[in-house]
């Protein structure tokens, strides 16, 4: 490979890219990573497995599975994110694949995070923590969801969130066998939609794809896949307009509020706004209103807020990805308690850097620390007020916020 790479012939060193999807093709095949969940996975069985990719974990979910134990996962893992969105409790346990056999009784305790192997007849099976009765008095704080498939909108009305504070859309190309076609999108899309009142805000991320999030019939992209988020599809523009074309249809008459995965530079919203200003010119089904946040998930991000917030209407932060590159760290690792506040104030100081250049009312928290106990009182204090959460963490992120908050008054002298 070396040899091609470093050859003078310009078309023999494009050939590297084939060569390395031939690799990588080989190896997968080699370490059977394509499993085959069609005939593996049966209705009612616990799957133990090393890793599942994000589009494992649906496909087994189709296939009635009813939990998943794994040896490499976090909780802000994509795969984990996606086990929690499809309602399947999801346990890391390291050696799971040698600890337990074929055939083995396990109870997968996804609250607790811990497995029973042949649990004792009266071992209670874990149950959904209660939905509490959604608080009427209307929170300082507002809470949003954070939606992986459009039926999981069906909930958010019930649990009074406000609105939609994310929709990932990648999942519309993970879950296709080749690129997706603008129509295949628009209705994938209006789908989720369909499930939300017209007036409800609804934050719609452009497809995020790249790290762990690459499609099958796309590997032989890696290279591009490298470049993750919006930096994928600057290198794929026709893929782009794509996306954003059928993302305008799809929200024909509604405002749309688009937000762009991976923002480092205040180039790449201006590149965002003039495609989607020149696709939005050509199409008459259009939103009634398009606004622009960057998710801010990198330090060039946080640092550069100041101008990037210039092209903006909203900002996200995504914590999951910002902790991972913060501290140097694989999202599917476990962050170590002394990285964490009180301790270490290094996520607080970048909410509370962004907080004070956008302003409270434009930004909004994604990823696993807007539901974190240990970061909100700082979070809150820094001034944050907008946090986005998996839809099963609202009923008790509300309930933690009405005590908090409180709390909080009964301490401010008279
Ligand atoms: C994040 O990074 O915090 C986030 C919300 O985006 P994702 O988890 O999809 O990367
Ligand atoms: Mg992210």
């Amino acid at each position: 490979m070396d040899r091609v790479k470093s050859t003078s012939d310009e078309y023999l060193r494009e050939r590297v890219k084939d060569l390395k999807y031939v690799k990588r093709l080989l190896l997968s095949k080699l370490h059977q990573q394509e499993v085959d969940w069609e005939s593996v996975a049966k209705r009612g069985d616990i799957l133990v497995s090393h890793f599942l990719s994000p589009v494992d974990v649906v496909k087994v979910a189709e296939k009635g599975i009813k939990g998943i134990i794994v040896e490499k996962g976090s909780q802000t893992s994509h795969t984990g994110i996606v086990a929690r969105s499809v309602g399947i409790p999801m346990v890391k346990l390291p050696d799971a694949t040698e600890v337990l056999s074929e055939g083995d009784y396990v109870l997968v305790d996804g609250h607790a995070g811990r497995v029973v192997v042949d649990p004792a007849p009266d071992e209670e099976e874990p149950q959904k923590a209660p939905v509490r009765e959604c608080v009427a008095e209307k929170l300082p704080v507002s809470i949003y969801a954070n939606v992986d498939f459009p039926e999981e909108a069906k909930v958010v009305d019930e649990l009074g969130a406000d609105g939609v504070g994310i929709f990932r859309t990648e999942y519309i190309y993970l879950v296709e066998k080749s690129w997706p076609s603008e129509d295949v999108q628009v209705e994938y899309i209006k789908r989720l939609l369909s499930f939300l009142d017209s007036d409800l805000p609804v934050t719609i991320r452009i497809a995020d794809l790249g790290g762990d999030k690459i499609p099958l019939y796309a590997e032989h992209m890696m290279d591009e896949l490298d470049y993750r988020g919006i930096r994928f599809f600057m290198l794929k523009e026709s893929f782009f307009r794509t996306h954003i074309r059928a993302i305008l249809k799809a929200f024909k008459g509604r405002e749309l509020r688009l937000l762009v995965p991976m923002v480092s530079d205040v180039y790449e919203m201006k590149w965002t706004k003039e495609i989607v200003r020149e696709e939005m010119n050509a199409l008459r089904c259009r939103p009634e209103k398009v606004l622009f946040g960057a998710m801010i998930e990198t330090p060039a991000g946080v640092i550069g807020i100041r101008s990037i917030n210039e092209e903006v209407d909203f900002v996200s932060i995504g914590s999951n990805d910002l902790t991972g590159f913060l501290f140097g760290m694989d999202r599917e690792c476990k962050i170590m308690d002394y990285m964490e506040p009180p301790n270490n104030m290094a996520m607080v100081e970048c909410v509370r850097r962004v907080v004070r250049v956008c302003s409270s009312e434009k930004v909004t928290l994604c990823g696993e620390v807007a539901r974190d106990r240990k970061y909100l009182p700082y979070l809150l204090k820094a001034g944050l007020r907008k946090l986005s959460v998996n839809p099963a963490f609202i009923p008790e992120l509300r309930q933690w916020l009405v005590d908090y908050l409180e709390g909080s008054k009964r301490e401010q002298p008279c």
